[in-house]
């Protein structure tokens, strides 16, 4: 089945310019991820960000389904990634002839 896992996460820090002066800039920022590196200063906030990816649950490749309706072999939205996969979709598709699910 298809699963969503969360990757390429990553941390944004916020300058909170109500504290720092109003002449910080890019030289500051630079100076401010040093400082970051060693321990936290005149940080307004930090967020975490990632990439929702979905996988196959079985073997965890990218999540790809057939799109294509004239494939004779595999039904259209069919997973392509393993066997796992496609068996499951075709148990839960069972009762249906190929022609109904394309
Ligand atoms: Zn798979």
């Amino acid at each position: 089945m298809k699963i969503t896992t969360n990757e390429n996460f990553r941390i944004i820090v916020l300058p909170d310019f109500a504290y720092l002066p109003t002449s910080f800039d890019v030289k500051q920022c630079n100076n401010m991820i040093a400082e970051i590196k060693r321990h936290v200063n005149g940080v307004k906030s930090a967020e975490i960000e990632y990439d929702p990816v979905e996988r196959c649950s079985f073997c965890m490749s990218t999540w790809e389904v057939n799109q294509d309706p004239n494939d004779p072999d595999v039904y259209l939205g069919e997973p392509i990634c393993c066997d796992k996969a496609q068996q499951e979709f075709r148990a839960q598709k069972k009762g249906y002839s190929l022609m109904e699910v394309k």
